[in-house]
């Protein structure tokens, strides 16, 4: 493997993808971006295009993709791309090494298997690939020989914990949960809680979906979905551990009865970085290091899921699998973009999952069409549904 490893950033200018450029500023020319792509940022996207220079851009909206040729200086030689499509392109350009995924829910599956169809190891920051298509997506990578790099830091945090490890003699996961900003809120007072309150993280920094994923604990259920298809192991054997601090990112319980943890300092560019420089470990010289001494106590409970219903939704769509998680997904996308226009309630949000849960029928998830077709289906039912509440 070469010294300077190349990538393409899908979904450059959200959390994830803004993180992934700092990391790349901050290598030292180790990390080359060759391909840019995002869907309707582009003012972002210039300042992107001119201080990494790729070689490649896309836009997915097209009057955005105008906008971005039209600003750009003359001299600057990068190739334009724009619509439906151009994200697939960019996903799978020849001279890159790793593909990184980071755009937001299901649009951001179709990229994804674009780059392991193309033989690129994947970094993967989008979750919902794998809730929604998880069968699906595994099955390929392992056909087509590729590495599905996890960034989420949970699954970061287990991949890196069973390096050198067997499978089969994992005894279970634990994925912690910071339990989100609601942790000891009373089911009255939940009752109540504001857009503004869901919105305030108390460890992490993220985008607005994630965040109030993270409030309902649905993240923790996707993540929990995630960690089935990555690790393969049944649902039985994957635990939920709030742990507040969130300085243990996840655990590997192994049948002898030990424990191994990976801990780290909540900031999303160490996983970045590890999924490009995997299998080796980079200097990450700006980053302050974890001071345990300084955090004093690490504290562990379980996760209530009678007031967060979303874990426990989550954890049974896992179990019927099929497009169940497909539709959990997708229902929660629409139910989380109605709460975040204040359409409806914190509460409404399980609430109008359950309903699509109620009259799905089934498929068994094992093409991308079957998987987009299960999507849209649970998409205009929630919005009906959310409708209905609102
Ligand atoms: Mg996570």
């Amino acid at each position: 493997m070469s010294d300077v490893r190349s990538i393409t950033l899908i979904g450059s200018t959200g959390s994830i993808g803004t993180s992934t450029c700092s990391v790349a500023r901050e290598s030292r020319g180790r990390i080359r971006i060759t391909g840019l792509a995002a869907h309707r940022s582009w003012e972002k996207m210039r300042d992107q295009v001119l201080e990494f220079r790729p070689d490649h851009v896309a836009l997915v909206d097209e009057d955005a993709a105008r906008k971005l040729r039209e600003s750009l200086p003359a001299g600057i030689d990068c190739e334009i791309h724009s619509g439906a499509d151009s994200l697939r392109h960019l996903a799978a350009l020849p001279d890159t090494d790793t593909a990184i995924c980071a755009v937001l829910g299901a649009a951001g599956i179709p990229p994804v298997v674009s780059a392991i169809r193309a033989g690129k190891d994947v970094g993967l920051a989008n979750k919902e690939a794998l809730v929604a298509g998880g069968a699906f997506i595994t099955h390929l990578a392992r056909e087509h020989g590729v590495t599905l790099i996890p960034i989420d830091s949970e699954h970061s945090a287990i991949f890196q914990c069973l390096r050198g490890e067997r499978t089969e003699e994992i005894h279970q996961l634990v994925v912690t949960a910071s339990g989100g900003p609601f942790r000891q809120f009373t089911p009255d007072r939940l009752q109540t809680v504001t857009r503004a309150e869901a919105l305030d993280h108390p460890n992490w920094e993220m985008g607005e979906k994630i965040t109030i994923d993270s409030a309902s604990l649905m993240n923790k259920g996707l993540e929990v979905i995630e960690a089935h298809w990555l690790f393969g192991l049944d649902y039985t054997d994957i635990r939920v551990l709030v742990h507040p601090q969130s300085i243990i990112h996840s655990m590997v319980e192994f049948r002898d009865g030990s424990v191994i943890a990976q801990l780290g300092i909540a900031d999303m560019r160490t996983p970045i970085q590890f999924a490009i420089s995997f299998p080796e470990r980079w200097e990450i010289g700006y980053l302050p290091r974890l001071d345990l001494a300084q955090i004093g106590s690490l504290t562990f409970e379980e996760p209530d899921m009678d007031r967060f219903p979303c874990l426990g939704l989550a954890f049974k769509c896992g179990k019927l699998g099929d497009t169940y998680p497909t539709v959990l997904n997708a229902a929660n996308e629409i139910a989380v973009s109605r709460f975040l226009a204040d359409r409806i309630t914190f509460l409404d949000i399980p609430r109008v999952i359950e309903g699509v849960l109620e009259t799905h029928d089934s498929l068994p998830a094992s093409s991308l069409e079957e998987i987009l077709e299960a999507d849209g289906w649970a998409r205009s039912e929630a919005t009906r549904i959310a409708d209905r509440v609102s």
